[in-house]
């Protein structure tokens, strides 16, 4: 069994899209862990204890609950992100 923060899952799962989308963001990895780093902060951390296979269940079923505010999380991020980028 293990602790895991859902919303880092969350944020894994979500950004490989937000990013196809907003093409103009820098996808170095600098910009991308700054960018994971601000949306997790502004996320409420939900943790979940769990064994790995039953992990990928839960994620299914937390996943609509939360995709709305991980987005939004992310978006504001690559904004903050790219007006100032530290690469
Ligand atoms: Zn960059």
């Amino acid at each position: 069994m293990f602790l895991k923060n859902y919303m880092e899952i969350a944020v894994d799962k979500v950004l490989p899209n937000i990013i196809k989308a907003f093409s103009t963001i820098c996808a170095c990895d600098k910009c991308i862990l700054d960018i994971k780093a601000i949306a997790l902060n502004n996320l409420k951390p939900h943790y979940v204890v769990t064994d790995r296979g039953e992990l990928y269940s839960k994620v299914d079923e937390m996943k609509v609950q939360f995709e709305t505010d991980v987005m939004k999380a992310l978006i504001d991020a690559i904004a903050i992100v790219s007006k100032n980028p530290r690469h």
